[in-house]
């Protein structure tokens, strides 16, 4: 009995055809669904060098392997392609409701490849799977296309639909695929690739049953964490006193955090309660990388997760997930938009367009977050490339005449609105702008300025803070992630109580984590292996946050599969992944050992002020103790034959 679907769906868009392929129950014991399907499935399919926007690259949306089976928290989507941003392995995930509808529809995953000539639109259910035309919504922003298309097919059952916007349908290269009109799966440029295609939307309508090995004890699992969830409950008040805890944070030793704390944080105030943390400890950038909190006065205040939470109106929950970290909020009296609702805006949204630029004006941060969603462009690499263009502006590299008459200054909420504006339509100076800061850099200068990552923007979690956070973004095969691994997140999950070979989370001075150590390296490799896992079984980063005695992710696994293994051999599952994912890269020729933090991550020069001051890290030789860890050369990082050959890819790779 298999309790995974058992198929995909193969869309062919330059032929205009529809077909499905087994997934064969080696693979999934092998890979699961989610990111660890599409690394086998991409791997194999996407020939060496194909152009990302052309028709070899093939274009994946998974589910994950435990979604629709009862698990909670466990609906996330994976997107997967060769990136067009790094020209390397790109992947995306995505909340919503959307992942648990390509089960419904009797797949575990659907793929496209080839061109279509003209705008299409993917519509599946039980019985149907057929391209159908989408010229009438090439053109419409996500939101508004999402809605049109739904109402348009009038099935019985109310269609999930993902969908691009026009950043997406103008191949900017930081755009992303939207649904529930605003949950993005925004990174590695994914929906550049969607929009390449010429595929404007997949929309969904299948009540398929979904399979699961023993019910009973799913629901016995998801009965005592939806138990423990629904126990938590926060004072209201406290969210201007988060800043005195990041302060605290900041000069306080490395400190495992309980699972449940932080899992009651997001479930009250969701991702913005990181704001005043952020910005007091160190973890928050702020004036593109180079400030310190005594830069960012007043912000605390302005981004007070308690304001914001009180914009609320609807607290959003993604499929399966009872914390309910988003939500929606009316906008009323907003000077820079006329939109009238919008998801609240996440912390790395308001991250980035906040602190980052100096900018304290919240209404604006609404506005962008709305603009984003229905242009369908990813706030982290937009954030990021409007901090470089303020800098370059700031320091005569690009002048008044060259923005169009925008006045880039720090803080000035209005010209940002409008370069925003201007990149996701790919018009006047933000037509530059649009696909990266490495690629506007290389056309205007100010490369000591563009934060990127192997051409990717970086998360909103300073390196300097963090050094093992800095070993991941330049390891993770889509490097610049901040969801692979942290030290607040390993210090939450305990992953030692399921791992034999993964480091206790331990107090210690903060100091040692900058001295390059092979511990460490271990802790990067299992929180590497853990979110790959977690994300192969359709997890929320989240839920890995409530730590594996309060989101039971082995115990799961083994009640919808109907197996019996134990936490090494589910950290086998993603140390495979993340060697596929690596091996990606190798065979598209994006070098690992290429990749490099940008000198001012690294905290060249240091940070003359905040909890930051004067810290450098020694990044280069940690990854190369992070790469012998994983079994790869640690001068190349290319994965040895005795890895590849211990993990069985080869054999997995077979016709
Ligand atoms: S914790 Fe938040 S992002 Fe994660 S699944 Fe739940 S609602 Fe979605």
């Amino acid at each position: 009995m298999k309790y995974y679907m058992g198929k995909i769906l193969i869309v062919d868009l330059t032929a205009g055809t529809v077909s499905s392929e087994e997934v064969p129950q080696h693979v999934f014991d092998a890979v699961l669904t989610g990111k660890g399907l599409a690394a086998w499935y991409l791997y194999k399919n996407i020939p060496a060098g194909a152009d990302p926007l052309g028709p070899d690259n093939i274009l994946g949306f998974v589910s994950g392997a435990l979604t629709g089976t009862g698990a909670l928290i466990c609906g996330r989507l994976a997107v997967a392609c060769k990136s067009p941003l790094t020209g390397g392995w790109g992947d995306a995930s995505c909340g919503g409701i959307f992942s648990p509808a390509i089960k419904q529809c009797g797949y575990d995953g659907i793929f496209f490849k080839g061109i279509s000539e003209k705008p299409v639109y993917l519509y599946c259910d039980n019985t149907t799977a057929e391209l159908r035309d989408a010229s009438a919504y090439w053109g419409m922003d996500a939101v508004e296309s999402e809605i049109k298309i739904r109402e348009d097919i009038k099935s019985q059952k109310r269609p999930c639909v993902a969908v691009i916007g026009t950043a997406g349908e103008n191949c900017s290269l930081i755009s992303g695929i939207v649904n529930e009109g605003g949950r993005i799966a925004a990174r590695s440029g994914v929906g550049a690739v969607m929009g390449s295609k010429k595929l404007k939307a997949v929309a969904l309508a299948g009540s398929r049953p979904i399979p699961c090995a023993d019910h009973e004890a799913v629901k016995a699992l998801s009965k005592e964490l939806g138990t423990r969830i629904n126990k938590m409950k926060f004072p209201s008040g406290v969210g201007g006193m988060l800043g005195l805890g990041g302060t605290a944070l900041g000069i306080m030793p490395s400190t495992p955090l309980p699972g449940p704390v932080t899992s009651l944080i997001f479930r009250h105030w969701g991702t913005p309660s990181n704001m005043p943390l952020a910005i007091t400890s160190g973890d928050g950038p702020i004036k593109n990388w180079s400030g310190g909190p005594k830069d960012a006065k007043g912000m605390t205040r302005a981004y007070n997760p308690d304001v914001i939470k009180r914009m609320e109106t609807v607290k959003y929950h993604c499929y399966s997930c009872p914390l309910g970290c988003g939500g929606k909020m009316k906008i009323k009296g907003n000077p820079f938009t006329d939109y009238t609702e919008t998801h609240k805006p996440e912390y790395e949204t308001i991250e980035c367009f906040g602190p980052l630029l100096l900018n304290g004006n919240l209404d604006s941060v609404v506005a962008i977050n709305e603009m984003l969603s229905r242009g369908g462009m990813d706030s982290i690499s937009a954030g990021n490339i409007v901090a470089w263009a303020i800098e370059c502006y700031e320091k005569g590299i690009i002048t008044k005449e060259q923005t169009g008459g925008l006045e880039l200054t720090w803080g000035n909420a209005e010209s940002i609105v409008k370069l925003v504006e201007q990149m996701i339509n790919r018009t006047g100076f933000g037509a530059d702008l649009t696909d990266g800061v490495k690629r506007a850099s290389e056309k205007y200068g100010g490369k000591e300025y563009a934060m990127h990552v192997g051409g990717q923007e970086p998360g909103m979690h300073d390196t300097r803070n963090d050094p093992q956070l800095a070993v991941h973004m330049v390891t993770e095969p889509a490097p610049g992630k901040h969801t692979i691994g942290m030290a607040i997140q390993y210090g939450a999950m305990s992953l030692s109580d399921i791992c034999s070979w993964a480091p206790p989370a331990r107090i210690h001075g903060k100091g040692r984590d900058y001295i390059p150590n092979e511990e460490m390296a271990m802790i990067s490799k299992a929180n590497a292996c853990y979110s790959l896992l977690t994300d192969s079984a359709g997890g929320c980063y989240y839920a890995e946050m409530m730590g594996v005695h309060m989101w039971k992710l082995v115990e799961y696994l083994n009640a919808a599969l109907g197996w019996n293994y134990d936490g090494d051999h589910y950290m086998e599952i993603g140390e495979r992944i993340q060697n596929i994912r690596q091996l990606f890269n190798i065979k598209h020729g994006f070098d690992p050992a290429a990749v490099v933090l940008p000198e001012r991550m690294k905290g060249n020069p240091p940070l003359s002020n905040g909890p930051l001051k004067g810290r450098r890290l020694r990044t280069e030789e940690q990854v190369a103790l992070h790469w012998k860890a994983f079994g790869w050369d640690p001068v190349t990082g290319v994965p040895l034959k005795e890895t590849v050959e211990r993990l069985g890819i080869p054999a997995l790779m077979e016709e």
